[in-house]
């Protein structure tokens, strides 16, 4: 089996004291690479920290999370601008709007999220994007901008057959953890006229545990169940799920080895 978590904070707290456990869990069940998005500058440091040390499974992102642009904005994105004209970068992630938390900076997160979905385009990688309660607005964003020169993912997307169908049409990949384990979400429903070409696999670890470990902390080892309903919802077998999306990844990510060298 190999799997691809595209979406993962193992940089955080959380992992602090048992991140070689967790990396050798990660192994067994089959995960290959784990993408790693910033958040803000206040963790850059240890984000390519762990990347220095597991450079052949983590792989750094770099990108001003929508929750975090605050009065400093300016600032941190002259941070992750100049970032990403220093080294190599998996993706601009995670960038995006979030109507869920704090409405008082909604100016400043579509000037922060289109500011760095042009960093994308200039320096021709993928986007991460976070749309909590504001998927149409993202993909409104993204269409604006979309001359064939954005590429990138829908992390976390729980939308509607429209709002799947919208994101398919963009080019874009939807990021599936575990949300689609939870009952009462429509998101299995959805994805079944959704082509499996069209997915990626994530955990957003630590938050957001797939069924049976929900309420507990996340890791990449928990694509196993991810993956299982996955197998599911479509009739195909794990290790077919593990093998398209695995594709899907490397195509989005375009992974070469050398090419993340620094
Ligand atoms: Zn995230």
């Amino acid at each position: 089996m190999t799997l691809i978590d595209t979406h993962c904070h193992l940089y955080v707290e959380e992992f602090r004291n048992d991140v070689e456990q967790v990396l050798s869990n990660a192994r067994q069940a089959g995960v290959e690479r784990i993408y790693l998005p910033a958040i803000d500058s206040t963790e850059h440091d240890v984000l390519l920290q762990l990347e220095q040390a597991h450079p052949e499974i983590c792989i750094a992102m770099m990108g001003l999370h929508p929750c975090y642009v605050k009065e400093n904005y300016e600032e941190e994105l002259r941070k992750v601008e100049d970032w990403l004209g220093r080294r190599k970068f998996a993706a601009v992630g995670e960038i995006g709007l979030d109507f869920y938390w704090d409405r008082n900076y909604d100016a400043q997160q579509y000037e922060a999220f289109r500011r760095q979905l042009e960093l994308a385009k200039q320096y021709r990688i993928p986007v991460s994007i976070h749309s909590r309660n504001a998927t149409l607005e993202c993909i409104k964003e993204v269409k604006a901008l979309q001359d064939g020169g954005l590429s990138g993912v829908f992390h976390c997307f729980s939308g509607s057959y429209e709002l799947a169908k919208e994101v398919v049409k963009l080019g874009f990949y939807l990021g599936i953890g575990g949300v689609v384990t939870y009952k009462n979400g429509g998101l299995p429903e959805v994805l079944k006229h959704i082509p499996l070409e069209h997915i990626v696999l994530e955990t957003d670890a630590p938050y957001l545990s797939p069924v049976p470990y929900r309420g507990k902390r996340n890791q990449p080892a928990y694509l196993t169940p991810i993956t299982e309903k996955l197998s599911d919802i479509y009739g195909v077998s794990p290790e077919e799920i593990g093998a398209i999306t695995t594709a899907n990844a490397n195509r989005l990510f375009q992974y070469h080895p050398a090419s993340i060298a620094k």
